[in-house]
């Protein structure tokens, strides 16, 4: 059992050491603040919580980081596992340890176990996000240091669970911000509880050969000094074994036992200068033999993680190989404590952070960790400002383009979740849908099955092209009626100000050639295309707007030479068919709207059939109109309807016909005495004088039908000087 004083003291010192100038009264302010805050808990082995705050605070001081690091590492766990809040810290240490205790706190949360392989790369970059300060992320990994530290009280469950999280994630990350020792450290001890029988083997290897390996590496250090100190070049030397997991790997690529594998061991001089670095080397190469092929040199081109330093192999006086890593003390901090180092090396200069954290992010950024030129590339490769990186509950990353709202976050888990999509939750507070989300949010979308689906103002306020096309593709299906009646008022109201007449759509002459260019069969599906967003409104009046206006200037000549045609509103009362409307009966439609048109006014006894209009009803044209003649179309079949005049003799109907006459003096009233023997109601009758000599009368007035009309007009064109007639047509 570990206790508080051994921590605290041991903690004290490292700080002191680290940091000389740092503010103890603080640190005991954070020491005391998360000691009470973790009074009732225990870790598993039964010692006080507090000594684990203490353990990371250490490791963070060890790592050179400054004193809001170790702040924050003293804290790190307060928000998550105690009832201290982020303003409650605030408060007492500050904005700054608030924020790395809150960071800590969200990667805490994300359950980065469940990633898959997949999931890696956004892992990467989420942490890169998140290294808004990269102090949260060495804080987080000193956490997991000290847990793999402690992992024997652990059940075997969790220890499996944790090692394998550490080899996924911690250990990949550590090395990529080139902080070795870390990482080699994490590795061990994860390789310790996932392959224990390795483990074992190697140890066991090395134990029983240390004494051994001691004398070797004692005779080779001394023999690189003795040169080294003979020629003048200031170092430090020493040997080490490689590390337990690095052997392991080994012996899997290679297949090969521990006493076969031959690079086990390795040097480092440490000296003052680059010059000094390819100096040594020359000696090395001079003291032993070189193993062709396996001279790196790292200091002309780093490795991703800014790691630096010259690597020989070569060939001891016992025929036993090793590696020689050559390198300056600047080199050797970078190489052990990474991205820590270089930022210990920036805090000097006071406004570096900015600076470092491009740095990292390019460092995070390289994937391929090998090769000097993908490093050389990196440099090049703007950084992910244009992502956005978020959790699931369940701590599933999300990437989003950036200014995402939680509607782009649920159609990213799936449309099924968008469309039954009610409201959002963001870092488990309820928030608009449209709210833009932040780096490392935490979101919830609350679903409900009897949500009515998408809003069409969502495709307004989504970023993602990916939630617009699922929220288009939704109104697509499941919206078609609503879709017909949005895209209709758009198109409307876009009609209305192209100032276009929206009847041009009905008229069965000009409708087909419209739909053509419009690429549609009928006006319902152009209707839903523009409700559902596949097509604007704007752009199909654009596509239209030049064969209406020829057509609307057809129809005006055809209009000055043609008669209007009013329905007598008496008439309607007087129908004896019950289904008849004006006189008309339309077959398998009871009642609907009636109305003739005006292109051929026809009148009972004609033959006659009707069209079904969108929104107007049947209108009826004379089977010999020429805006009936393509009724048989396929096109058109299915709107023209059979129709047939009611049994009404005594129901009359409002006809014009129009006379054309040699102008004379007398002629209308020869006409109006046609019209008074004839016993027909006259409702209005007009001359009018052409020029050359010419007139025309108009006689509007009622008929009982079409023998009674040709009657009255024969009898008309036998006055003298009436010289031909026209009725309601071209
Ligand atoms: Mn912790």
């Amino acid at each position: 059992m570990e206790t508080f004083e051994e921590h605290y003291a041991s903690m004290r010192d490292t700080i002191l050491k680290c940091m000389p100038n740092a503010d103890m009264a603080l640190i005991d302010k954070a020491v005391n603040y998360a000691r009470v805050k973790h009074r009732d808990q225990l870790r598993k082995d039964g010692s006080p919580y507090i000594i684990h705050p203490l353990a990371v605070a250490e490791i963070v001081a060890e790592m050179g980081l400054d004193i809001d690091a170790v702040l924050g590492a003293l804290l790190h766990d307060c928000i998550e596992d105690t009832d201290a809040s982020h303003a409650d810290i605030e408060k007492i240490f500050g904005q700054t340890v608030a924020e790395l205790v809150e960071g800590v706190t969200k990667l805490t949360k994300a359950n980065f176990s469940t990633t898959e392989q997949a999931q890696m790369e956004n892992l990467r970059k989420m942490f890169m996000a998140m290294s808004k300060d990269i102090r949260v992320v060495l804080i987080k990994i000193a956490d997991r240091l000290h847990n793999m530290r402690t992992m024997q009280y652990q059940t075997p469950e969790k220890q499996l669970k944790k090692c394998q999280e550490t080899m996924d994630i911690y250990a990949p990350l550590a090395h990529r911000l080139g902080m070795q020792k870390v990482k080699w450290e994490l590795e061990d001890t994860s390789l310790r509880y996932l392959n224990p029988k390795e483990y074992n083997e190697i140890m066991g290897y090395l134990n029983a050969h240390k004494e051994q390996d001691e004398a070797f590496m004692h005779t080779i250090q001394s023999k690189i000094t003795e040169r080294l100190s003979a020629v003048g070049i200031r170092n430090t030397t020493y040997g080490r074994i490689k590390h337990v997991y690095s052997i392991y790997r080994k012996m899997q690529t290679q297949g090969k036992t521990i006493d076969e594998l031959y690079d086990i061991y390795a040097f480092r001089v440490i000296v003052d200068s680059i010059p000094d670095c390819y100096n040594v080397l020359g000696h090395i190469h001079d003291l032993f033999n070189l193993v062709p092929g396996r001279f790196k040199d790292y200091i002309s081109t780093p490795k991703p993680n800014m790691y630096q330093s010259l690597h020989t192999t070569v060939i001891g006086s016992q025929g036993i190989p090793f590696e020689v890593q050559i390198r300056t003390w600047e080199m050797h901090e970078t190489a052990e404590y990474g991205i820590a180092a270089h930022w210990k090396y920036k805090q000097g200069t006071g406004s570096g952070s900015e600076k470092d954290f491009e740095w990292v992010r390019r460092l995070l950024e390289n994937q391929q960790d090998t090769d000097a030129e993908d490093y050389v590339q990196s440099l090049k490769i703007d950084m992910f400002d244009d992502e956005v990186f978020v959790f699931t509950p369940k701590g599933r990353i999300v990437s989003l383009p950036a200014g995402s709202t939680p509607i782009d976050f649920a159609y990213a888990i799936h449309s099924g979740v968008g469309n039954s999509m009610v409201g959002a939750k963001v870092n488990n507070r309820i928030a608009g849908i449209d709210v833009t989300l932040k780096n490392g949010d935490i979101v919830e979308i609350l679903t409900s099955k009897a949500a009515k689906g998408p809003s069409r103002d969502w495709l307004n306020i989504c970023k993602s092209n990916q939630a617009r096309t699922k929220i288009k593709q939704w109104f697509k299906k499941e919206r078609r009626d609503e879709n017909v009646v949005h895209g209709r008022a758009s198109f409307e109201s876009e009609m209305k100000r192209a100032g276009l007449p929206l009847s041009i759509t009905l008229d069965p002459e000009v409708s087909p050639q419209l739909l053509k260019k419009l690429s549609f069969d009928n006006w319902e599906d152009m209707y839903a295309a523009i409700g559902y967003g596949g097509l604007t409104a704007v752009k199909a009046v654009g596509r239209i707007r030049d064969d209406i206006n020829k057509a609307l200037k057809v129809q005006a000549n055809e209009k000055m030479q043609a008669a209007p045609l009013r329905i007598n509103p008496d008439s309607e009362a007087v129908r004896s068919n019950r289904h008849a409307v004006n006189g008309v009966i339309v077959e398998d439609i009871d009642s609907c709207m009636i109305k003739f048109a005006k292109c051929c006014t026809p009148v009972p006894g004609d033959p006659i059939v009707g069209f079904i209009t969108k929104g107007f009803g049947v209108s009826v044209h004379r089977c010999d109109c020429p805006n009936a003649a393509n009724r048989n179309l396929p096109i058109q079949t299915s709107r023209w309807v059979r129709v047939r005049w009611a049994n009404q003799e005594e129901q009359p109907f409002e006809t014009t016909l129009e006379l054309d006459c040699i102008t004379r003096d007398g002629l209308v009233l020869d006409v109006a005495t046609i019209m008074t023997t004839s016993r027909v109601r006259v409702k209005e009758l007009n001359a009018k004088d052409l020029p050359g000599g010419r007139s025309a009368i108009t006689i509007r007035f009622e008929v009982k039908n079409v023998a009674e009309l040709e009657s009255i007009r024969a009898k008309l064109l036998n006055i003298r000087d009436v010289i031909g007639s026209r009725r309601g047509q071209n």
